[in-house]
């Protein structure tokens, strides 16, 4: 099964990818050097910065297919879609893999039913066997894990970010960028409004190592305050449950489960989080797991590493005030 394994780049928007693209090219580079195949990025950007395109080499990308062209910003997954499709049925890559983010999940669906393929969604490991390549993913809210192969390539699967490891950074190595000729059909959409994130100087969610997470237990939008000035401390970022988003508590990109973000941190918090199973859903791969609830009956204590049976109005400040005392030595 020698042959490219293609990764896309997932981007800050601002020139430079993301961490989730070095783990993508981590398991691309171990599942290549097993199958005597080789490692290619493929970046789409309104524009792609020369230290990203390096940062790619040493990631373990051999070659860039660098797709740089006004259009493709914001993402819009009708333009990029047949871009790639273009690309991929000129070059036939063996596998084409993208993260589990809002932008690649939509574009891997797409690009499957476009190439007529099969797409392994949100995967967690994969095994090469008599040149066949498997991969494992969570189904039914993740109580059971299928494995599942392809019937014909190019492989596409979405990757969970923070399962993967990226590989120790070949420092200087350079990847051959190539700009293919490709069209790029611009999108029929208007923009009307772009309403810019506000930055919050907390990591972002799929992205961050430790995740303090709120649920209907916090009560109210205020109190939220509680839990950033924990993630503050520790370098958190900071999630909710649908119940605390349902009730506008928070904006929806920072739901985790089923219907919000797929999360894997090296070490999830929940606070007032009773742990339904489509909460478990978005969370459960996380290293360890915290849990405070006040109720000892509560699920989400079932697949706690931790528990903590109490008010998190008490808790929490209590863990901010040791955390600091602890850090600050
Ligand atoms: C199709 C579908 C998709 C869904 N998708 C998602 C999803 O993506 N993500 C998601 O989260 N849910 C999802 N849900 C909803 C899910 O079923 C639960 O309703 C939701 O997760 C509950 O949120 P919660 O744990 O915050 O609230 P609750 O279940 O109400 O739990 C609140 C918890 O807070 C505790 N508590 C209260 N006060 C305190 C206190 N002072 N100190 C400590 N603990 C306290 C309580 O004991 C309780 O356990 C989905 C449901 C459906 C049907």
């Amino acid at each position: 099964m020698a042959g490219a394994f293609w990764c896309i780049v997932e981007d800050d928007r601002a020139g430079r990818p993301k961490k989730v693209t070095a783990e993508l090219l981590g398991e691309a580079t171990r599942l290549a050097r097993q199958s005597g195949g080789h490692v290619e990025a493929v970046w789409l950007a309104d524009k792609a910065s020369e230290d990203g395109l390096k940062q790619l080499g040493e990631w373990g990308a051999v070659r860039v297919w660098l797709l740089e062209d006004a259009a493709l910003a914001p993402f819009r997954s009708e333009v990029w879609t047949p871009a790639v499709a273009e690309l991929a049925g000129k070059e036939a890559p063996q596998a084409i893999f993208g993260a589990v983010t809002s932008r690649q999940r939509e574009l891997l669906a797409r690009l499957a039913a476009r190439l007529g393929v099969g797409l392994a969604a949100d995967s967690v490991a994969f095994r090469v066997e008599d040149g066949k390549l498997i991969a494992t993913r969570p189904v039914y809210a993740g109580k059971l894990l299928s494995k599942i192969t392809w019937a014909k390539p190019p492989w596409l699967a979405t990757l969970r970010p923070n399962v993967f490891k990226a590989e120790e950074p070949k420092a200087g190595a350079v990847p051959a960028v190539e700009r293919p000729s490709v069209a790029i059909v611009p999108s029929r959409m208007t923009l009307v409004e772009r309403k810019e994130e506000v930055a919050t100087g907390l990591p972002e969610l799929t992205e961050a190592d430790v995740v303090v997470s709120g649920g209907r237990g916090l009560k109210g939008p205020e109190n939220f305050v509680i839990l950033e000035e924990l993630a503050k401390v520790i370098g958190a970022a900071v999630g909710a449950s649908r119940a605390a988003v349902d009730a506008g508590w928070r904006p929806h990109r920072f739901q985790i489960g089923q219907t919000g973000r797929t999360i894997s941190p090296k070490l999830y918090m929940g606070f007032g989080i009773s742990g339904a199973i489509q909460h478990l859903a978005g969370m459960r791969t996380s290293k360890i797991i915290v849990a405070v609830n006040k109720d000892p009956e509560a699920p989400i204590f079932k697949i706690a590493d931790y528990g903590i049976v109490g008010d998190l109005f008490e808790v929490a400040p209590l863990l901010t005030q040791e955390f600091k005392r602890l850090l600050e030595k």
